[in-house]
């Protein structure tokens, strides 16, 4: 106890009241609890003893720093950056253990979001902290008389209402209530509707009142951003042009509008890569995917809030129906996540929590890419391109070589179906139940460069002309692949540690599994964040000796290969303290 007083004093000391940077809370600044008396009387609660509150650092807490909390039976149940984090606490904590000056209240009108106050009443989504119980967040709403709207697509933690606007301010005095905001059509409708998992960070997801995690690839400020796209791992759902085309149209809609340029890579491990893998259940980060239906994605929010490589990633849920699903509006939901930007509260908008199928992106989201990165003068996305590089999604000669540019993605391509002369699409009716039909039927469009270095393709087939007559492989492009030989990946697992986020005092760390694969598995290699790589001793039974750690994150990435190419990977957090 002692100690860990003495530790978060010291970081109180090195964040005088006025050098804290302002938390990143959407709809109004925080008021440190040390800048009035420390008095939480006006809030209401029914979880006696406890109650939701702020503490920020001047870094992250470290795993040990976490452990320490919890010995005060505090608990995190989000982020609020910078280095803030939104906590559940016993109502009489010491403040030792809450430095007032570090301690933030959320008051009531902080949960509101700006779009709540612009409506008055309607219908909206109301997210509970997510330590709340399902029966006591609807308990709170009876005793309300709200009126609670039944829908089965809504996330944990989220119920949706039909309020007027005094009962929305009464609610939002609640502890247990964490934000308010408006609800789509399509969930007051009962269409159904898939959910995002959430802008992430290996520390935790972001909460819809966090509204933004960082400054974007490019620092603070707007500026541009060079970044890499690899396509590590996909589904055999989906045609692979398709796919490759629909995600191509989906970062051309970002990069149409801000200083963001994309080039495609070989290399998904690259730093400043966004690596897209389609993955079922456990796939090696904390997130495990939830089967059909409700979260159909995740992506993990740029470097620094998240470590090297999986900041930028995109990961899709491979047990969804994809062939009902538009891939593209989910990929330009994901990309924005990507890109650094976080959920909108604003239904029309393609970064709202609740996808919708979307030709392109909205004001709101236009906006938002802005205030990341610099102005960019759109150019109907439907126009042909001007004579620049070829199209052409890569299917390199071998293993990628650094030197070698990267192919440009031509953001004005001429496969793009946005409307004509809307920079900003209108959104398309919902879905209708049943199958979606083919979301942005390819236009059979002559090759926009007549030198493009493939067998013609067939007439009427969608073409992305380079790629060879691998359409139903789930590729993973960064290796030869013999036609017609092995595609099944091998299966990797990481058995110790036992979690794939951990924490230790030690200076290096041993770690071991296994891997199968139809084939055989020919070779297990790791690399790490900071620049260390090896193979490991074994292949079926695997284990890297000593990885060496320094203090902070080292995220540890473990690949298996078969003979044929195919591999398979997971990643491994571990916090030195
Ligand atoms: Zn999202
Ligand atoms: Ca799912
Ligand atoms: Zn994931």
């Amino acid at each position: 106890m002692k100690r860990w007083i003495a530790v978060l004093s010291l970081a109180a000391a090195a964040m005088g009241a006025s050098a804290t940077p302002a938390l990143y809370w959407r709809s109004a600044r925080l008021r440190a609890a040390g800048n009035q008396s420390f008095s939480e009387s006006h809030i209401l609660s029914r979880s006696p003893g406890r109650l939701h509150s702020v503490l920020q650092f001047d870094q992250p807490l470290t795993a040990e720093g976490r452990r320490r909390l919890s010995l005060h039976g505090v608990r995190i149940v989000g982020l609020l950056p910078p280095n803030g984090y939104v906590i559940s606490r016993p109502a009489m904590t010491d403040r030792g253990v809450l430095p007032p000056h570090a301690t933030y209240l959320i008051p009531a009108e902080a949960k509101l979001s700006p779009q709540v106050a612009a409506a008055g009443s309607g219908n909206y989504i109301v997210s509970f902290h997510p330590d709340v119980p399902a029966a006591l967040a609807r308990s709170i709403l009876h005793e309300n008389h709200i009126e609670i709207r039944e829908n089965p697509d809504l996330l944990p933690g989220h119920v949706l209402i039909s309020a007027s606007r005094e009962q929305v301010d009464q609610i939002s005095k609640y502890d247990e209530v964490a934000y308010v905001f408006p609800a789509s059509q399509d969930l007051v409708d009962g269409t159904p509707t898939a959910v995002c998992g959430g802008p992430i960070t290996l520390e935790g997801p972001i909460g819809q009142y966090v509204a933004r995690i960082g400054e974007g690839w490019d620092g603070q400020g707007p500026g541009n951003a060079s970044l890499r796209f690899a396509f590590l791992q996909l589904t055999s759902q989906l045609d692979v042009n398709e796919l490759h085309q629909a995600f191509k149209r989906a970062l051309a809609n970002w990069s149409n509008y801000a200083q963001i340029d994309f080039t495609e890579s070989a290399e998904p491990y690259g730093l400043k890569t966004l690596a897209v893998l389609f993955a079922r259940g456990s796939h090696g980060d904390p997130y495990p995917f939830d089967g059909p239906g409700n979260v159909l994605a995740h992506t993990f929010y740029p470097a620094p809030a998240n470590p090297e490589p999986i900041a930028g990633d995109l990961h899709f849920d491979e047990d969804e129906d994809w062939n009902s699903i538009d891939f593209f509006s989910v990929a330009l939901h994901e990309l924005g996540h990507a890109l650094g930007l976080g959920h909108s509260d604003q239904p029309a908008a393609v970064m709202y929590p609740y996808y919708k199928r979307v030709t392109g992106l909205n004001l709101e989201d236009i906006d938002a890419i802005r205030q990341l990165y610099a102005f960019r003068e759109p150019r109907p996305l439907d126009e042909p391109a001007p004579p620049a590089g070829p199209s052409i999604p890569a299917i390199p000669e071998g293993p990628a070589d650094p030197a070698d540019p990267a192919l440009p993605v031509n953001p004005t391509g001429p496969s793009l179906p946005a409307t004509p002369g809307a920079p900003s699409g209108p959104v398309m009716p919902p879905v209708p139940s049943g199958p979606a039909e083919p979301s942005n039927p390819v236009t059979p469009a002559p090759p926009d460069n007549p030198a493009t270095p493939s067998a013609p393709t067939a007439p009427g087939v969608p073409s992305t002309p380079s790629v060879p007559s691998t359409p139903t492989i789930p590729a993973t492009p960064d290796e030869p692949r013999k036609p017609g030989g092995d595609t099944t990946a091998p299966s990797l697992s990481i058995t110790y540690p036992f979690n794939t986020t951990v924490g230790t005092m030690q200076p290096t760390s041993a770690i071991r599994g296994v891997a199968f694969d139809n084939t055989g598995v020919t070779e297990v290699s790791w690399s790490t964040n900071d620049g260390q790589t090896g193979v490991a001793q074994g292949t079926t039974f695997w284990s890297i000796p000593s990885v060496k750690l320094r203090i902070g994150i080292t995220v540890v990435t473990i690949c298996a290969r078969d003979a044929a190419g195919n591999t398979a990977w997971r990643s491994l957090v571990v916090t030195r303290i």
